[in-house]
């Protein structure tokens, strides 16, 4: 059931991951799309605004140049019947000769040459009626004082200029160029432009697809190996197939991780071995010699306290070897909080070495002590207890024959360094590193005369990791050993 709940769990993962990739795939599409839709957008605006612009400055150019042409032409013409057909044929020929639309035009508006020079050619058509083109051409006309004038109206530009007097009536030149060549070109612009936003967002599909392909591929195969790895799987090596400084990095940081996690469950695993062994060992004892007191010893007295004396033996290494797992797991997880105080921690040293009386005064123990007085340190006075204790306490249990044991507690620069000595068996340079972790000795069955649970040195690891104390241990195989540490 669990293991379904897990499964499913690993599932959900899975889902949540695969949208996530898709929404990768759309984030790129739409960033290229709409980038690329941008500068679309942008170069035909520019284009068409530049285009027009020359354009229309060009078409009011030529108005004017041609214009004033056919006024000079006019003014050099007696212009005595302008609505002959000679005179007519006279203005088509300006027309069609200047590719514009020539009119003589009366003040209301009266066309007295109507022309068609241009209309042969889809141009201006005739037009009757040109009251409201002779009202703005006399507005303009007086607006300049009266001389010729230029102009755009509508989708045309006009060159207009007064002309004299016809019959008693003032009669003006009204030429036109509309701008349809323009609107053409622009028409056909735009067109052209739609083709070319379309094209750039099917190119911006493929090209956003292919890059969050590229993108998505080792994010799922990493998503796949976390997935093998989520089940137990520490073989899982994240490296293997991954392209891109990125993904090279993220799939380092994986591997190392994963070495971690199985280093802690391997150690967890020896944990838990290893103390449930050392739980049942005393716990044999116990029932083994209740029982023999009940049966056997139960009314002899000497015999009895001495089977109740191992009876409490035991029981007194398993309240050390408890209480020693509790305070690695409180140190470890956080929970218990450092009391930083400053303390001497000369003295303090001495009140420790004070547990170790009973083994100089009844077992030949030697302590040789170099201790200078008064130094202060700045820590959890509880917790450096422990650490010198340990430390001690080893030096006790693996030093030589001699029982001699080396104390030294000194100022070092600005710092106060501690070192315990011992003239044991030492220490071998492959093991030098793994002791600090080992939660348990491996086969030893060296008799201690200070109790150990095989977690001391991991204590005094983390206590001190905990406090940023440097520490370390110095040993020679067949000299001895030498750990210190540096309380700064
Ligand atoms: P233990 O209860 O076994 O002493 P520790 O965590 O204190 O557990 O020490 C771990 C291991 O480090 C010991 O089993 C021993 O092999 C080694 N060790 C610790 N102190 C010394 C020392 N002073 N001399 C030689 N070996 C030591």
């Amino acid at each position: 059931m669990a293991n379904g709940k897990f499964r499913a769990k690993i599932k959900r993962g899975a889902t949540r991951a695969k949208q996530k990739s898709g929404s990768i795939y759309f984030l790129l599409w739409s960033a290229f799309a709409l980038f690329s839709f941008l500068i679309v957008l942008l170069v035909s605006f520019s284009q068409s605004y530049l285009i027009r612009e020359t354009y229309e400055r060009q078409t009011e150019k030529t108005l004017v140049e041609k214009g004033k042409q056919i006024e000079t032409v006019l003014a050099r013409t007696s212009l005595y019947d302008l609505e002959s057909e000679q005179f007519s044929e006279f203005i088509r020929y300006l027309s069609s000769s200047n590719d514009v639309n020539v009119c003589i035009l009366g003040a209301d508006g009266k066309v007295y040459s109507p022309n068609g020079g241009i209309s042969d050619d889809g141009g201006d058509t005739f037009r009757s009626d040109y009251a409201q083109e002779a009202r703005i051409l006399l507005e303009k006309l007086k607006q300049n004082g009266g001389k010729s004038v230029v102009y755009s109206a509508s989708r045309e530009y006009v060159y207009g200029a007064s002309l004299g007097f016809y019959d008693g009536q003032p009669i003006y030149l009204y030429v036109n160029t509309d701008l349809q060549f323009l609107h053409g070109v622009m028409g056909q612009m735009t067109v052209r432009m739609i083709l070319i936003a379309l094209l750039v967002f099917i190119l911006s599909f493929a090209v956003s697809s292919a890059i969050s392909g590229a993108l998505v591929k080792p994010l799922t195969m990493l998503t796949e190996k976390t997935r093998r790895f989520a089940r137990g799987d520490y073989e899982v090596d994240f490296s293997d197939g991954a392209y891109g400084d990125e993904i090279v990095e993220l799939a380092g940081t994986l591997n190392f991780a994963r070495d971690e996690i199985s280093k802690a469950d391997k150690m967890q695993k020896e944990l838990i071995a290893n103390v449930s062994h050392d739980f049942k060992t005393p716990l044999t004892m116990i029932k083994a010699y209740a029982s023999m007191i009940r049966e056997i010893s139960g009314d002899n007295p000497e015999k009895r306290n001495k089977h109740a004396q191992v009876i409490e033996d035991e029981a007194d290494r398993l309240t050390s070897l408890v209480s020693d797992v509790l305070d690695l797991s409180k140190i470890r997880s956080g929970l218990d909080a450092l009391k930083i105080t400053k303390f001497d921690v000369s003295s303090y040293l001495y009140d420790v070495l004070d547990r170790f009386v009973y083994l100089v005064e009844n077992k030949g123990y030697t302590f040789l002590l170099d201790i200078d007085d008064g130094l202060f340190i700045q820590a959890d006075e509880i917790k450096i207890g422990q650490v010198l204790y340990n430390l001690i306490g080893n030096a006790v249990n693996y030093t030589g024959d001699d029982k001699k044991v080396y104390i030294s507690l000194k100022r070092e620069n600005s710092t106060v360094k501690f070192s315990v000595r011992d003239t044991g068996k030492g220490i071998k340079k492959e093991e030098l590193s793994t002791i600090w972790d080992r939660y348990y000795r491996s086969g030893e069955t060296h008799k201690r005369p200070v109790n150990g649970t095989g977690l001391g040195l991991s204590i005094v690891k983390s206590i001190l990791e905990k406090h940023n104390f440097n520490f370390g241990v110095d040993s020679k195989v067949g000299e001895g050993s030498t750990f210190y540490v540096y309380f700064n």
